[in-house]
């Protein structure tokens, strides 16, 4: 493999312009999309648009006339198409944590008899600290199991109600099966909650064929809806009759503007809304889903993979010697698409790649992340980050004073 072999690559991807739709400063690689995505020029004109002709000259008309009431839904419909759901089971709202706790409370009280929330350790700490903040909070002798990965299929057992999984691991980017483990659930009886927040806009989705019940995910990794966008949850329709969030705000009531003084939840989707949609966030994600919708999702996938294979492939090549190992799965059908790379010196390494315009990010204990994010990412990319990460080890310039201080975000 050589730098013009990457060039080549360019020159024939399909998805080569779209790059041209993302503002991004030419002195810098970002392989950081899988904790936040990159802003793009729609999202720019949206928000605009939205602040002076919507928000500036229609003021609280643009509620009816701009469709701000109907945007949770509305992108949810769009992101549906992302996730292989039906329009009608997807909703945006809130962040991830807090859908996490309306789907965890609503799905334990359709299971009361069953008492375990089983998970697996290593998954993403918000995840498991709502799991045990309900438990807290519903009690009833209820628990969380966390187990290890291997022994998830045979902690199925009938006292749990719900199986709750990231599919993409956060920090290896290690994939789930998701069919299989469905499947393995709904034959223990127990319903299942998949975390998408490092799978959408990153690897191939199907809910529906694969018969989940319940799911969330962010709006600010892979799909570049902006830091802190909203975030999404799906309920399959056939529990949507009988689910319940457990916030019963008045966004989610059958019918808001009635201002009735009981509660009535909505139909369907629509009673996991809680308050008002901060629509800033939600134009900033609809004009990001927009572009998604606008590429042939298959070829973005084996973009994805194309990519963390070359960047595989050279850190075997280049880097093994320095100490540098791959920590995710090597097959890319296991795998999300960014790519973990082990070195001891991860944290100061990762320091000194960020300075010389590298930006990629670092998790306990030894991890550097790298995100191979298909819409903006060039092979070339992945050749000068590659290129700088042996630079940056070799020259031992991470030994550098300031690297070893821990900044707030890492
Ligand atoms: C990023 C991430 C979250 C983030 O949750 P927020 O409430 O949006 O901060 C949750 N779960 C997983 C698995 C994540 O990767």
């Amino acid at each position: 493999m050589t730098r013009d072999a990457c060039v080549l690559l360019d020159r024939a991807d399909p998805l080569g312009a779209m790059r041209d739709q993302f503002v991004l400063d030419g002195g810098v690689i970002y392989l950081d999309g899988n904790s936040l995505g990159a802003l793009s020029h729609p999202a720019i004109k949206q928000v605009r648009a939205l602040l002076e002709a919507e928000w500036g000259r229609g003021l609280i008309r643009s509620w009816n006339e701009a469709g701000w009431i109907d945007a949770p839904r509305r992108i949810g419909d769009k992101l549906a198409a992302l996730l292989g759901a039906d329009p009608g089971e997807v909703i945006v709202a809130d962040n991830t944590s807090v859908n996490l706790f309306k789907l965890l409370a609503g799905a334990a009280r359709l299971r009361p008899e069953r008492p375990v929330i089983l998970t697996e350790v290593e998954t993403f700490p918000t995840d498991l600290y709502l799991a045990a903040g309900v438990v807290d909070l519903l009690g009833g002798g209820r628990e969380v199991r966390a187990v290890p990965r291997t022994e998830l299929r045979e902690s199925l057992d009938g006292r749990v109600a719900l199986l709750m999984l990231t599919h993409v691991d956060y920090c290896s980017g290690y994939m789930h099966d998701m069919r299989a483990l469905t499947e393995a659930a709904h034959h223990a009886g127990a319903l299942v909650l998949w975390d998408l927040s490092h799978s959408a806009g990153a690897v191939p989705l199907n809910l529906n064929a694969c018969a989940v019940d319940l799911a969330v995910g962010c709006g600010y990794k892979y799909l570049n809806g902006g830091p802190g966008a909203p975030a999404y949850l799906y309920v399959s329709r056939h529990l949507q009759p009988e689910m319940r969030s457990p916030l019963w705000g008045w966004m989610g009531h059958a019918s808001p503007f009635d201002f009735s003084p009981t509660y009535a939840p909505g139909d369907g989707i629509a009673r996991y809304l809680c308050g008002t949609p901060p629509m800033l966030a939600m134009a900033a994600l609809e004009a990001a889903l927009d572009l998604w919708l606008s590429v042939d999702l298959e070829t973005a996938w084996r973009k994805s993979r194309a990519l963390s294979e070359l960047l595989i492939r050279l850190v075997d090549e280049r880097g093994a010697d320095l100490g540098f190992s791959v920590a995710s799965p090597r097959d890319p059908w296991v795998r999300g698409s960014h790519v973990a790379i082990r070195h001891p010196e991860g944290y100061r390494i990762m320091r000194a790649l960020i300075a010389r315009g590298v930006i990629g990010d670092f998790r306990p204990p030894d991890l550097m992340r790298l995100a191979l994010t298909p819409l903006y990412t060039r092979f070339v990319d992945v050749w000068d980050a590659v290129d700088r990460l042996v630079e940056v080890v070799a020259g031992r310039a991470y030994e550098a004073p300031p690297y070893a201080q821990r900044l707030a975000v890492t």
